[in-house]
């Protein structure tokens, strides 16, 4: 175990506690180095609210709450200690020591700091689309697609995600509408020519989806969408369907502290760094990764 000086509350704070900061909070304790987990307001992040996971390895179907609750539960039982619902709201190095600010006044120090914190889908900010997300409106084709197996779906976007999901979707339902609110796309040739061979995929260009209704009866959603050419021959209109997918891009969580990214001692990791994997076990790696990085770093000094 390794000898903590007392000037120090841990050895490594951990901000965010979604599958990167989870998995970084595991090795770091497994390896002999105590670490706090500060979890934020949403305990999970962005994995707690995965309707269904049937992709990450060895476990076969669960939600993403019950995946963060036995994560959290293997972080607990081993030591690493949580503060649940508390932010981090700056972090500064002075003299080696790392120095947390929190949202209740407190400051902690450690001697490494490891960054965590996710980022966002961008949504279109409809009235009422928050109460459809996992339910009906889903950000990813790999994990949701298999739950419209033969339905109609519709995807919202024109960059290379939307062309993936339309790929990957076309194999698994009905039929793929892609809508996109200008007349030329920003995915790759090569992708839109890949979505463009699939049969049951169509495109909708120049429409921008104004509202979003649910008919219960039906169990299927009316998208309102607004032409935007000049040539307005086919006016708006309404797209039924029964699953709405966003490929809208990702908005990574800024860190709002007062660091220096060359600064030793500091790492980050998880979907924070990325715009394109997104995965479950894609972020349990980066984390993995950073705590080793971290380990010999504290190693070091
Ligand atoms: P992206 O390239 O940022 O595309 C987002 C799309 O959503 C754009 O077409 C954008 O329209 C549209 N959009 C954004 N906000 C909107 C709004 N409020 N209303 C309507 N439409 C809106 O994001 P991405 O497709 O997720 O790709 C992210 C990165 O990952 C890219 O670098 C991409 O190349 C990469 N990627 C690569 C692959 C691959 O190579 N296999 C697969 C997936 C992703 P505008 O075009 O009008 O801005």
């Amino acid at each position: 175990m390794n000898e903590m000086n007392n000037n120090f509350d841990c050895d490594v704070i951990v901000i965010g506690s979604g599958p990167a900061g989870l998995t970084a909070s595991m090795y770091l304790v497994r390896a002999g180095f105590s670490v706090i987990n500060i979890s934020g307001d949403e305990p999970g992040g962005n994995l707690s609210k995965i309707r269904l996971i049937e992709n990450y390895p060895g476990v076969v179907s669960c939600s993403g709450d019950e995946l963060f609750k036995t994560m959290y539960k293997q972080c607990s039982d081993i030591g690493v200690k949580f503060y649940d619902f508390f932010n981090a709201e700056k972090c500064e190095k002075k003299n080696n020591i790392f120095y947390t600010y929190l949202d209740n006044d407190e400051i902690l120090k450690s001697r490494a700091v490891i960054f965590a914190v996710g980022g966002k889908h961008r949504v279109l900010g409809l009235n009422n689309e928050t109460e459809y997300f996992g339910n009906g409106i889903s950000f990813c084709a790999t994990c949701d697609g298999p739950l419209y197996e033969n339905k109609d779906v519709v995807i919202i976007g024109g960059g290379n995600t939307a062309m993936d999901f339309a790929i990957s979707l076309s194999n698994i339902c009905k039929s793929v509408r892609i809508i996109h609110r200008r007349d030329s796309f920003r995915a790759s040739a090569d992708m839109i020519k890949m979505a463009e061979k699939c049969n049951n995929v169509s495109f909708l260009k120049g429409y921008n989806v104004k509202e979003l209704k649910y008919i219960e009866e039906g169990d299927y959603f009316e998208l309102h969408v607004e032409n935007k050419n000049e040539n307005k021959e086919l006016g708006n209109i309404i797209v039924c369907t029964e699953g709405i997918f966003y490929a809208l891009g990702f908005e990574n969580n800024s860190i709002p502290y007062s660091y220096d990214n060359n600064s030793d001692g500091y790492f980050s990791c998880g979907d924070m760094n990325t715009n394109n994997y997104m995965q479950v076990v894609t972020a349990a790696a980066d984390g993995c990764k950073k705590a080793i990085d971290c380990q010999s770093y504290l190693k070091r000094c």
